[in-house]
């Protein structure tokens, strides 16, 4: 990242703040029309704002990253929250998970179909219960209990989800090797984050995967597979769940990066180009070094991703052939 020698980072202190997120890695570019694109963009400028105002009143990573997954769950273009996919027998399932670097404090919810943003109630678990994680009717009574919002589950059904659930149910009944074309993954949310005292967070947030089977839970809300953080790095991923669960995917990248000394490039690298997909999976991730190094690796054709520095100016960018300059490392 450029020195900036005046303006916000001399008010932020030591450290240079750094925001990144994702919307999914399942964009397709023969489904976007530059009006949905146009969208994207905007909906994930306004989440790294959101987020970057956090840093810049000097609050924490996982301010930022909670406050950013927020916005991004609130907008029914991404599969998170009110946009979330359904489930084989027409639900919605909601999974996320929240790590704060600095200290290993986590949180996550899995299987929640009631709770407006689950981000909110991850870091409740985080914070105010014994536990990291919490599933089904059990988080929804301790939403209720620490007033995280409610909402009827008619709140998460979309068209356009409900539409995709109907195309993924026909193409099962007409394909014979329907698996891999049935359960399609899109816009799945994630954030990392670094404050401006050097600390780490990550968090991420999703439906899951279009006509998963009642029940199922994949890696986002799952420490160490698609959200982990420490003081050496953070990772928010989004793919085909059971491949990133099998790899532990965010830490598999944090101990490349702290045991092995690998840069946030070459670890997100070795895992999402190499790891996963030499198994079959499919996906990406956001990453982010202690030393402020920002990498978005993917192996699909698009992954919704952007990030915000310390001149508060966003980045953003849909598809693989975008050109997007990340923050090399800043100290
Ligand atoms: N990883 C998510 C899951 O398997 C899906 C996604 O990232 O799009 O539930």
């Amino acid at each position: 990242m450029a020195t900036v020698e005046k303006g916000e980072l001399t008010l932020l202190g030591e450290q240079t703040v750094v925001l990144a997120i994702h919307g999914g890695a399942g964009v397709e570019r023969a489904s976007m029309t530059p009006e949905s694109e146009t969208k994207a963009r905007a909906a994930m400028e306004l989440a790294l704002r959101h987020g970057y105002e956090q840093l810049k009143q000097g609050r924490s990573a996982k301010d930022a990253v909670t406050a950013a997954i927020t916005v991004l769950e609130d907008d029914p273009l991404f599969n998170a929250g009110r946009g979330a996919v359904f489930t084989h027998d027409g639900r919605n399932e909601l999974d996320a998970s929240l790590m704060d670097g600095a200290t290993l404090a986590a949180g996550a919810v899995a299987g929640v179909h009631k709770v407006k943003n689950p981000i909110l109630l991850a870091r409740a678990v985080m914070e105010h219960s014994q536990h990291v994680m919490l599933a089904g009717d059990g988080a929804e009574q301790f939403a209720a209990e620490q007033g995280v919002s409610l909402v009827d589950p008619s709140y998460f059904r979309t068209e356009r989800r409900w539409q995709e659930l109907q195309r993924a149910l026909q193409e099962e009944n007409h394909q014979a090797q329907a698996t891999r074309e049935a359960i399609k993954h899109f816009g799945t949310v994630g954030a990392v984050a670094r404050d401006s005292q050097g600390r780490l967070a990550a968090g991420t947030s999703t439906g899951g995967m279009t006509n998963k089977r009642y029940g199922r839970v994949g890696d986002s809300p799952v420490i160490g597979a698609g959200t982990y953080a420490d003081v050496d790095c953070a990772v928010s991923g989004t793919g085909w769940g059971e491949y990133y669960l099998r790899v532990s995917a965010a830490r598999e990248i944090c101990l490349r990066m702290g045991r092995l000394g690998e840069s946030a490039t070459q670890a997100g690298r070795a895992v999402i180009e190499d790891e996963i997909p030499g198994m079959g999976g499919d996906g990406g991730a956001i990453v982010l070094g202690a030393n402020g190094e920002v990498a978005l690796p993917f192996n699909t054709e698009g992954m919704y991703r952007g990030w915000i520095g310390a001149d508060g100016v966003p980045h953003v960018a849909i598809y693989a052939t975008d050109a997007l300059t990340l923050p090399t490392a800043s100290r």
